[in-house]
This record gives C-alpha cells, structure tokens and sequence, in this order.
C-alpha cells in the first residue's frame, strides 16, 4: 500500500544519528541546542523550543499563555485532534469556530463573533500547508488583545505573502512526526519572538524546574527549585541530530512535494467529479497533504466509494480530518453536537487526501492518477 505520507531518511541523516549515539551525550546535550539555533535562523525568529512532539509544543504553548480553568481559545474543527486537546489539557474551553469553503482555514470573521470576555487566544491551523490569511486574523487578534498561535504542523516551508510561517503568529508549532516535512522519529519544536513565551516553555518542558542539570553541573551545585508544575517533554539529543540533518534536506522536500502537486493539478483538472482545495494566491503552500473533494458526478461515487476503490487499488488515500468536536470524547465532555460548523461538516464528507511524499517516485505519482482515472472511467 503507498501510504499518503512518509519519512525521508538517507545515508547522512543516519550518520548524525550514529555520532551522537557514539558520543558522550544522549540527552540534554550540544545537538539540542544547535537543532534549535538552526530551526530559529531557518524560520527567522529569535527563539526555537524544541519538545518530543507537535502535541507537547501545543501543550507547552498553552502553558505559556497561562490558560486556566475557564478559558477560551478559538480553534477549528478542521484539525488534528492535540490542536483542541492541549486547551483542555490546561483546563481550558475550546470553542470551535467554522472554516471556509474553498480551503478549510480558519474564517477570521466568523473568529470575530466566537470572541468572548472568557477569550484568551486564537490557534489557527495551517491545514494542508496552506497558511491562513494572516492579515485578518492577525488584525482581529491585535484589535482584541489576543494572543495568535498558530499550528503550523503542517506547514513548515510555507510562505504567507512572503513570510515564513513561524513568524505569523506569537508562537507557531511545529511536528517532527515522519509523516510531517522533516522527522526526528518523534518531536516538535515552538518557535517565537518572545522572551517572556521562551523561558515558559523552556520550563514547562523541564518539570518545571528553571535550571537544566547540565547548568546546575556546571555551577556546582545540586539544589533546583521547582516553581511550577511541568512535564518532561524534552528532545534527545539523538533526535535532535536527525532533525538538523533533516532541516538542511527541507528545501529539497519541499521542491518535490509542490512538483508532484503540480503534476497532480493538471492531470486531475479534466476529470469531472474532482477538485483539488483552493489556493490562495498570497500563499507559498508546503504540500503536507494534496487534499481533493469528490464533488456530485455522474458516476454517483460517494466519498467513500472512492475511498475503498483506491485503497483496493493499493493507494493509501485517508481522510484529514474528521470534525474534532463530533469526537466521541467531545460530545461527552461538552455537549457538541452535529450543526455547530456546519461548512467543516459538509466538506468533511467531501475530501480525500492523496499520496504526497518527498520520497514518492514519478511512476507512483502516475500510479495514483491511473487509479483515480480508472475509477471514473475516463
Ligand atoms: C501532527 C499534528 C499535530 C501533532 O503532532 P504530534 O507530533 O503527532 O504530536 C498537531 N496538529 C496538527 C495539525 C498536526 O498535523
């Protein structure tokens, strides 16, 4: 089965991994840091946390902005399930808020009239790869006072109008899952320009404890003093030396993941019955997924017809994402129900996401297509 997504690892990912493996530290290292130094001047902020992974950065973000219990945080429905979950977590409230039509991101005007006295933030998904549109949401977040996070998990490499995402928000997220642009088996990474931000993850990610024990080595003393309660969400240096040898061969995933999309674009605009997701013109996208929407077509293929004619077919197609808030888990705990956004429940009976891998060759490109033609016959 070709899988809809996967890792890229090569000869020289795995000889960074074997020289830390070979060296005096595993943990709490020299990789951690020049991991993040390198993310940061990659992205182009002033500080990069690197954590275990996408969900422990949203958690950590969400310590960061002090959420308590009670507090509210904008999200789509159009997620991952952690974007939602690390509100909760931090005994917050999410309130789901409907995506446009055409791309699945974040409505900022429909943010507008979700903003409460309870408001203690807004986290935009960059869904797909495709960064939401910033301007508005950015100028509803300062008119407001609000905090902007944004789950970038998707989107490392991708532009806004010029700007990397990274820098779009006050802290964006960052996963090193394999199937994510690069990995380090498990992992994440917060970047952000604020002081105040960096040294709350940084000890939300130690226990709570300011002070690391290679410093308290270095000053030669054992006392540390535990202010608030954390997590052991660190990256090992093991990793962290994957992620570096992964971050330099970025730019060449990305080129690969936005060839194929092309290719798949003009293959698949003649079949009627097909439609990839919007593009905004503003955006340089990054391709985590190609997501298409399997319109009403004279052969009556449902969703799902099309879903298990390709998996038959050996094509790993999935679906990104089920509305989070129609989640079992949600509807108990809250109360949600069907209706609350209904445009991300409409859509969601409508996408499919295809193969798209920097590793995928032309011929399996090609593969998918064939497939998708031979089911509509054309
Ligand atoms: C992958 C992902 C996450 C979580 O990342 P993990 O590293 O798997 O914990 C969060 N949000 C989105 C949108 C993701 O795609």
């Amino acid at each position: 089965m070709l899988p809809y997504g996967k890792q890229s690892v090569d000869e020289s990912d795995i000889k960074a991994v074997v020289k830390v493996l070979k060296s005096e530290y595993l943990t709490t290292g020299p990789m951690v840091k020049k991991f993040e130094k390198a993310f940061a001047e990659y992205i182009g902020t002033k500080y990069a946390v690197s954590v275990s992974n996408g969900t422990a950065a949203l958690h950590c973000a969400m310590f960061a902005l002090n959420i308590g219990l009670g507090d509210e945080l904008i999200v789509p429905p159009i997620t991952f399930v952690s974007t939602a979950n690390s509100i909760i977590f931090q005994r917050g409230t999410p309130i789901f808020s409907d995506v446009t039509p055409q791309a699945l991101l974040l409505d900022p005007e429909l943010v507008k009239s979700k903003i409460t006295k309870r408001t203690k933030g807004i986290i935009s998904v960059d869904y797909a790869g495709q960064p939401c549109d910033y301007d508005r949401l950015s100028f509803i977040a300062d008119q407001y006072g609000l905090p902007l996070v944004v789950d970038g998990c998707h989107a490392l490499g991708a532009k806004y109008k010029n700007r990397n995402v990274g820098t779009l928000g006050d802290m964006t997220i960052f996963s090193f899952h394999p199937v994510k642009h690069i990995t380090t088996g498990e992992g994440g990474m917060v970047t952000t320009d604020n002081k105040e931000y960096y040294e709350k993850l940084c000890l939300f990610r130690n226990h709570g404890i300011a002070d690391d024990f290679r410093k308290r080595e270095l000053k030669g003393t054992w006392y540390y003093e535990m202010g608030n309660l954390g997590f052991n969400y660190r990256l090992a240096d093991i990793q962290c030396a994957l992620g570096l040898s992964q971050l330099a061969r970025l730019p060449e995933f990305i080129r690969r993941r936005r060839e194929i999309s092309i290719i798949y674009n003009s293959a698949l605009k003649n079949i009627k019955g097909i439609e990839p997701l919007c593009i905004n013109p503003d955006v340089h996208h990054a391709f985590h997924l190609y997501v298409i929407r399997i319109l009403k077509n004279e052969k009556n293929l449902s969703r799902a017809d099309f879903f298990l004619k390709m998996r038959s077919k050996g094509i790993g197609v999935n679906v990104h994402y089920y509305p989070v808030y129609l989640q079992p888990f949600y509807r108990k705990t809250f109360g949600f129900r069907p209706g609350l956004c209904p445009i991300a429940e409409k859509k969601y009976e409508e996408i499919v996401s295809l193969p798209i891998f920097p590793a995928m060759s032309d011929s399996d490109v090609r593969k998918v297509i064939n497939a998708i033609k031979e089911i509509f016959e054309c």
